[in-house]
């Protein structure tokens, strides 16, 4: 094993910033797995199980058994880390700039098509050899005028020429879900039966550029702009873990977490070894634009009918807001049928507050599919 350390650019006088990588295995395999914890800094279960993780790589480094380079980030997002208001923490959104830390990625298509041109030829492989060498390049030349755009540019540097990439979030209180691109489904299945997911969301452009999708888009958006003339494979598979509830931080099930990830690399022939069965497959993967994000338009008490976990029928009554001065009482309810996958944490919304989530299969909605 190996530590990187990676100071921030254009931190506030005075004061330094870096973003710390490990890297386990060997790095001349042609074979490399990204893992980072806690883009939305306080969101923990992740950096938990990114924790037991060390353990096991160490371990498996230790046997001889990686057939890879595996780097792992735990922790993502300094910046959102050090974000504190009046006792709360801030991860998500950067306070200098109000953007979400899982938005506005840099896209690489153009850049990466400036570099492979036309030296993309009929042997796969050695396409995705070119590609991953451009994507590298690409990342390197994205613009930073700001600590933010050096941490979004530190981050897909490390991330950029995976062939898996691990990004470990949480939601408010929630079921194991994953988000991935709509053409890597085949490849995420084993990973959402090792891990027990109960929901994949999918989508080609969910909109804004989150982190995983700028790891994975230039492979589908080049094999479209090729047109079947040249083979190019999809090359990364890039998925948002949700790891349950922001409390739900046990070492146990951190333990647990990081094992099932460790069966999925084995299942995928990067860690030696023979894989456990895969598990049963929980749900089938459902579309983005199919998943309700439900909004309550008036303000007041939440109180729940439905948790995370239950089946919803369209129609079907999620929740109340209680306004205490008028007496009056606003049912909300779910526009599609599926599982209620997530919910809010908070009991006091505002109107327009978007309160629980659930995926359906029939897609129904357009433009920005990602909550705020
Ligand atoms: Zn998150």
């Amino acid at each position: 094993m190996h530590e990187r350390h990676h100071p921030l650019r254009h931190v506030p006088l005075g004061t330094a910033r870096e973003v710390v990588s490990f890297h386990y295995g060997p790095a001349d395999t042609g074979r490399k797995v990204y893992v980072q914890a806690s883009l939305h800094a306080d969101e923990l279960p992740g950096m938990l199980v990114a924790h037991h993780l060390r353990r096991r790589l160490l371990g498996l480094e230790s046997e001889g058994a990686l057939r890879g380079e595996v780097v792992l980030v735990p922790v993502a997002n300094p910046i959102g880390l050090a974000q504190s208001v009046l006792r709360q923490s801030q991860g998500r959104f950067d306070l200098a700039t109000g953007e979400n830390f899982n938005r506005h990625y840099p896209s690489l298509l153009q850049p990466v098509l400036a570099r492979v041109g036309t030296a993309l030829g009929p042997d796969e492989a050695v396409n995705a050899g070119f590609i991953r060498r451009a994507l590298r390049e690409a990342a390197a030349e994205a613009a930073e005028t700001t600590e933010l755009e050096s941490l979004r540019k530190t981050l897909i540097g490390l991330a950029c020429d995976a062939e898996v990439v691990l990004d470990l979030h949480c939601d408010g209180e929630s079921v194991l879900h994953l988000y991935t691109g709509t053409p890597l489904w085949g490849q995420c299945e084993p990973l959402a039966r090792y891990l027990g997911a109960q929901a994949t969301l999918l989508a080609t452009e969910s909109g804004d550029n989150p982190f995983d999708e700028a790891c994975s888009q230039t492979w589908w958006q080049l094999a479209a702009h090729v047109g079947g003339s040249v083979p190019v494979t999809m090359g990364c598979l890039s998925v948002t873990v949700e790891f349950r509830g922001e409390a739900e931080v046990s070492p146990p099930q951190a333990e647990r977490d990081a094992g099932a990830l460790v069966d999925f690399l084995r299942h995928r022939g990067i860690v030696a070894g023979e894989a456990p069965p895969l598990p049963p497959l929980l749900r089938p993967a459902t579309p983005l634009e199919g998943s309700d994000a439900i909004t309550t338009p008036v303000g007041g008490v939440l109180v729940f009918q439905r948790g995370p976990g239950d089946w919803i029928v369209v129609g079907e009554a999620v929740a109340e807001v209680v306004d205490p001065l008028t007496a009056q009482v606003t049912v909300l309810r779910s526009r599609t049928e599926g599982l209620l996958y997530a919910r809010e944490t908070r009991r006091f919304v505002h109107a327009g507050a978007s309160v629980c989530k659930v995926a359906g299969s029939v897609p129904f909605r357009s433009g920005k599919l990602l909550s705020a």
